[in-house]
């Protein structure tokens, strides 16, 4: 994979475990700067969901590599952030526990996540970003002027994750929330490649005990000392 040529000075980056809070935290946080937000999570379950629409096994690089050639992902901002895999809104569809598991699966491919790092890459030429993820500060963009990585206890990220899929009127068991959320945590840190963990020099924030209002404060602060450091 090529060495970033993109401009890091203005990037943030908020790696972490599901339900650490970092993807809500991720779009608060750029909306108080006045930066974009990038999802990569979501790109990983386009991919998981395009791979379960179009019968491919997750097992056949071959097929995932063509796969991640020919997709188009997009986001709009219309009535919130909506996903897109080519023309169709699969917003929704990419949040099932099953899309989950999946997506887990097919980010272990090396040809899905070098295609997938190239968009992200992509994504963040003009700067001014705030993207969240599992590689954001250790792959994508390790050179980022700001880099976070959010944690909780297991049982707290757990209620988080299985709160979000009723309010979605998803029906689920929260032992079985619980359940995947280990298995998923063990797969996305043990993976050769791009594995779960914190970036060099990133600040550790453990929000199990947080708010996310508490959570963008704290970050807006370390941002703000640092940008004023930066003007001494
Ligand atoms: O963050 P989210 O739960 O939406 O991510 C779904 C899955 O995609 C993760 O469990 C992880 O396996 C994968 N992922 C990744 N690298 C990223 C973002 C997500 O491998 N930057």
């Amino acid at each position: 994979m090529q060495t970033p040529t993109v401009d890091q000075d203005n990037i943030v980056t908020i790696d972490g475990p599901t339900g650490s809070g970092k993807s809500t935290v991720g779009k608060l946080l750029a909306g108080r700067i006045g930066f974009t937000y990038l999802d990569t999570g979501a790109m990983y379950r386009v991919v998981a969901l395009e791979t379960m629409r179009r019968g491919i096994n997750p097992d056949d690089s071959a097929a995932l590599s063509s796969l991640c050639a020919t997709i188009t992902i997009a986001f709009k901002h219309n009535d919130g952030m909506r996903v897109y895999s080519g023309d169709c809104d699969v917003t929704d569809a990419i949040r099932t526990p099953e899309i989950s598991m999946l997506a887990s699966r097919v980010s272990a491919e090396k040809c899905v996540r070098s295609e997938l790092v190239r968009m992200q890459r992509d994504c963040g030429r003009q700067g001014r970003i705030v993207v969240d993820g599992r590689d954001a500060g250790t792959v994508i963009f390790p050179y980022a002027r700001f880099k976070f990585y959010l944690d909780a206890q297991a049982e707290v990220r757990s209620q988080r994750r299985y709160k979000e899929l009723i309010e979605k009127k998803q029906k689920v068991a929260y032992s079985k929330v619980h359940e995947e959320l280990v298995q998923r945590d063990r797969d996305d840190c043990s993976r050769a490649l791009a594995p779960l963990k914190p970036a060099a020099a990133a600040i550790i924030i453990d929000t199990t005990a947080m708010t996310i209002e508490e959570v963008v404060q704290e970050l807006l602060a370390i941002i703000d000392a640092r940008a004023l450091q930066c003007h001494k």
